[in-house]
């Protein structure tokens, strides 16, 4: 009796003390801190059509502009943002901030793009995601069909009937869907069946030398095929080389996101990068900027 309480009691003391880090504490609480006080940033990465070179869209990505660390890569604190639940308040601050840049553009007589965001499963499954998108599409007064949400399929696992009716919210909404690094999670392809998504995004360990490794290219025009005869949209991440370009757009995958094009960029960078890819094609560049 005695013993098993003593047991008990070094179990959940040595629980304790797994759990108390000093060093997660205080980055989750430079983070909430960073939230608040606006220390975030939106890169954006165009996707661009491989065939025609034209820009499509840009997939907003975030980063901590931190005080002493200098600019920190969301994977160091998205997932702690996702173990401590800070992904709700930060996953809607993109969602804002995006929509905000977005309208910006538009103002500024960009061409229309769409502007992809990156939903964590927390976020999805937690926050009133739908009723949120709704309200700020309403504030920002964006077109809906410019809006993307990449999901990745960990977020369609379990309880298939509620995350249908959340999907269908927000197709509702006008709002496409995309699943994010496909081919890299463990759910079944039968929710392509029952899900309505829009869009597939190739991962990018599939297109990483492409070239050399026989598997990859199997993959990815699997992958392709698949979207193919389901009507999706397709989009391959991560391509670096024009080896890996020539190679998807040879198996007629529509679109490419990656650093042969550009890197994540700022958003005055991004504006810069679009009116020199506009003139390089021979179009021209946007009108200047209207007034707000
Ligand atoms: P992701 O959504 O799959 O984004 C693609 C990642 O690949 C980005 O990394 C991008 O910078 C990188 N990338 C793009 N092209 C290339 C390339 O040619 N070569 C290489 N090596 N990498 C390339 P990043 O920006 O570090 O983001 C990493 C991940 O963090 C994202 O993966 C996404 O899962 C997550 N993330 C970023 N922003 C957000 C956000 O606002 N919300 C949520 N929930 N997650 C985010
Ligand atoms: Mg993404
Ligand atoms: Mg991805
Ligand atoms: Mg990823």
């Amino acid at each position: 009796e005695a013993k098993s309480a003593g047991r008990n009691r070094f179990c959940r003391y040595s629980k304790a003390t797994a759990m108390y880090n000093p060093a997660r504490m205080s980055l989750e609480n430079d983070l909430r801190r960073a939230i608040e006080s606006n220390e975030l940033v939106l890169f954006f990465q165009p996707q661009v059509e491989l065939a025609s070179h034209e820009l499509r869209g840009v997939e907003a990505l975030v980063r901590w502009q931190h005080p002493e660390r200098g600019l920190v890569s969301p994977v160091h604190f998205i997932p702690v943002a996702e173990e401590s639940g800070l992904i709700v308040p930060l996953g809607n601050w993109v969602l804002r901030e995006s929509l905000r840049q977005l309208r910006e553009w538009n103002q500024q007589g960009l061409p229309p793009l769409r502007m992809s965001i990156n939903i964590s499963a927390l976020q999805f499954r937690q926050g009133d995601l739908p009723r949120y998108l709704a309200e700020q599409l309403t504030a920002f007064a964006v077109d809906p069909q410019q809006v993307e949400l990449e999901l990745t399929e960990s977020v369609l696992m379990n309880d298939v009937e509620g995350v249908l009716r959340t999907l269908q919210e927000i197709k509702s909404l006008g709002v496409s869907l995309a699943i994010d690094d496909f081919g890299t999670g463990y759910s079944s392809l039968s929710y392509l069946r029952r899900f309505p998504i829009d869009r597939l995004k190739i991962d990018q360990s599939f297109v990483r030398d492409i070239e050399q490794t026989p598997a990859n290219e199997s993959i990815a025009r699997a992958i392709v095929a698949l979207a193919d005869s389901l009507s999706l949209g397709i989009v391959a991440e991560g391509i670096e080389k024009r080896s890996e370009k020539a190679i998807l757009q040879h198996m007629r995958c529509a679109e490419g996101q990656g650093y042969l094009f550009a890197k994540p960029l700022p958003a005055d960078d991004i504006v810069a990068w679009i009116g020199h890819h506009l003139q390089s094609q021979g179009r021209p560049a946007f009108p200047a900027a209207a007034p707000v």
